[in-house]
C-alpha cells in the first residue's frame, strides 16, 4: 500500500490497482504478538486504515482476495487466479519476504533477486527484513514505478524487541557480526541506569557499544526494564553519521532525572569506549579477540548479505 500510495501521489493521473491475496491490506503485522498476548484487545484495533480510506480518498483500485497466480511480462500481464489477465504498465511486486522462487531462466543473475538493503556499515547488501524498511522502499518503489525520483539510503540494523518485561535493542553490528565481517572490533560494556539513581523508577540497562580498536562506532545493543528503545535510536543516528566513540561521547543527550542520569548510558558507554580507544596500541588491520570489559561470546545473529537490486536497494 505504500507503493500504491507513494505511485498516486507522484502520478495522480495514473490507474492505481493493488492486488491483495489476502482479505485485508495495511493492518499492523508487527502488533499480533500484543493482540495474542491480550495488550491490544481487537484484532479490529491492528487495521491502519480501512479499505475505503484507499478506494475512496486515495483513489486507489484495491482488490481484496486477489491472488496473482502468474506474471506475464512479456504480454505486460498479471493472473489473478479465479479472474482474466489484467494488463498493466509498470508492475510492482511486493510479495512479502517468503517469495516462491519459480523456475525462471536467470533468476539467480546479479540484478535479479528480492530486496537486499544496502547496510550503511558493512557498505554491502544486507537482508534485514524488518517494517520501517519495508514501508520506505515500498514508496521508493511507487514513486519510481509512476515517473518520479526517489532513492533509499541504506539501514544499519536498528531492531528493538519487549521481551516480557525487558525491552532488547539493537543497531549495527553485534561483536560477533563485525569479526565475522573482518573488522577488527572489539566491545565496551557498560551497566548504567536509566533513570538518576535517587529518583524512584529507574532499573539497571546494559549498554554495549561495538567499536574498532581506534574508536569507529560499528554497533549497539541494549537491554533493560526501559529506556532502551529511546536510546538505540541516538546509536542509529551516530551509525548514520558514521560517528567515532569520541563523537558519540560529545553528544548533547536530554537530562533530567526521571529519564537519565546526568550522564546518559549511552555516553557513559561512549566516553568508556573512547578512553579504551586512546589506550589501545593502533592495531586497526588486525583482528582483536579483547573487549573492554568483556569478551563477547555472543553467537552471530543473521546479518545476511546478498545482492542488491540494480542501481540502488528497492
Ligand atoms: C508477527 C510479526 C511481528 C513483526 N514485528 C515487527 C516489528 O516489531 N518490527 C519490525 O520492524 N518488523 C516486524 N515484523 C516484520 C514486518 O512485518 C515485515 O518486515 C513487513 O510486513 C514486510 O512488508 P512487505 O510489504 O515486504 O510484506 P508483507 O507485509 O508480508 O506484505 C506482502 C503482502 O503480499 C500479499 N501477497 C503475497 N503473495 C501474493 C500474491 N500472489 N497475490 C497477491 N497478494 C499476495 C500477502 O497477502 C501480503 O499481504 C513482524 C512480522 C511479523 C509476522
Amino acid at each position: 500500500m505504500s507503493a500504491a500510495s507513494a505511485a498516486r501521489r507522484v502520478a495522480p493521473e495514473l490507474d492505481v490497482a493493488v492486488f491483495e491475496a489476502d482479505g485485508f491490506a495495511a493492518y499492523g503485522m508487527c502488533g499480533i504478538p500484543y493482540l495474542l498476548g491480550g495488550i491490544v484487545p481487537r484484532a479490529e484495533d491492528l487495521l491502519a486504515y480501512p479499505p475505503s480510506e484507499f478506494r475512496d480518498h486515495r483513489g486507489i483500485d484495491l482488490r481484496l482476495g486477489c491472488r496473482v497466480s502468474a506474471i506475464d511480462a512479456s504480454a505486460h500481464q498479471v493472473h489473478v487466479a479465479g479472474s482474466g489477465p489484467v494488463g498493466y504498465d509498470t508492475l510492482v511486486v511486493a510479495a512479502g519476504a517468503s517469495p516462491v522462487r519459480p523456475p525462471v531462466p536467470g533468476l539467480d543473475r546479479p540484478g535479479v533477486d528480492c530486496v537486499a538493503l544496502r547496510h550503511l556499515v558493512l557498505d554491502a547488501p544486507a537482508w534485514v527484513p524488518l517494517g520501517p524498511a519495508a514501508n520506505k522502499t515500498g514508496r521508493v518503489a511507487g514513486t519510481v514505478a509512476s515517473g518520479g525520483t526517489a532513492a533509499f539510503p541504506g539501514i544499519v540494523g536498528t531492531a528493538v524487541v519487549k521481551v516480557f518485561d525487558l525491552e532488547v535493542a539493537r543497531t549495527g553490528l553485534t561483536l560477533a557480526e563485525a569479526r565475522a565481517a573482518g573488522l577488527a572490533a572489539t566491545a565496551t560494556d557498560v551497566v548504567s541506569r536509566s533513570r538518576a539513581k535517587y529518583y524512584p523508577g529507574g532499573s539497571p540497562l546494559h549498554v554495549r557499544l561495538v567499536h574498532t580498536p581506534d574508536g569507529r562506532l560499528l554497533g549497539g545493543q541494549l537491554a533493560g526494564r526501559e529506556g532502551a528503545a529511546k536510546r538505540v535510536d541516538v546509536l542509529a543516528t551516530a551509525l548514520s553519521a558514521r560517528f567515532t566513540v569520541s563523537d558519540l561521547a560529545g553528544l548533547d543527550l536530554s537530562y533530567a532525572p526521571p529519564f537519565a542520569p546526568v550522564y546518559d548510558p549511552v555516553l557513559a558507554a561512549a566516553i568508556k569506549a573512547d578512553h579504551a580507544a586512546h589506550a589501545a596500541p593502533a592495531t586497526p588491520a588486525t583482528l582483536t579477540a579483547s573487549a573492554t570489559l568483556t569478551t563477547s561470546t555472543t553467537p552471530a545473529t543473521p546479518v545476511t548479505t546478498g545482492r542488491a537490486a540494480p542501481g540502488g536497494s528497492a
